[in-house]
């Protein structure tokens, strides 16, 4: 999974290294594991630990026609995380260096669903 995001944020590009080793980053799940979530890289995305964090609590989602980040109307946030989060809004992820590792409908359908706290801002 983080090979095929090549070691990096798919949102914002994240990709520290200490040595041989990647710090920070990690395989999120689409559909979770814990509902069923397949364990295959199209349901998956490589994120730094912080963006996992907000994906699996819902305050963005990814678009499954264009693959962009979408951001709920629902978070309080002060200017300076305004303005290092929502400049991804709108944005694409960093795409996969393959697309048969590309996310798939399904489990976006699910996480956009389940998870996501809708609506969305604009
Ligand atoms: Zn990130």
């Amino acid at each position: 999974m983080l090979r095929a995001y090549e070691y990096r944020c798919c949102v914002c590009g994240f990709d520290l290294r200490i040595g041989n080793i990647s710090a920070g980053l990690e395989a999120a799940h689409i559909q979770w594991f814990t509902a069923d979530g397949p364990d295959v890289e199209s349901n998956g995305m490589a994120m730094c630990s912080l963006h996992h964090k907000i994906f699996d609590l819902g305050a963005f989602t990814v678009e499954p026609a264009n693959l962009s980040i979408v951001f709920s109307q629902n978070l309080q946030l002060g200017d300076a995380t305004r303005s290092n989060l929502l400049s991804y809004h709108g944005a694409g992820i960093i795409r996969p260096q393959s697309t048969v590792y590309a996310p798939q409908k399904t489990y976006l359908d699910w996480h956009a669903k389940e998870v996501f706290k809708a609506p969305g801002r604009d």
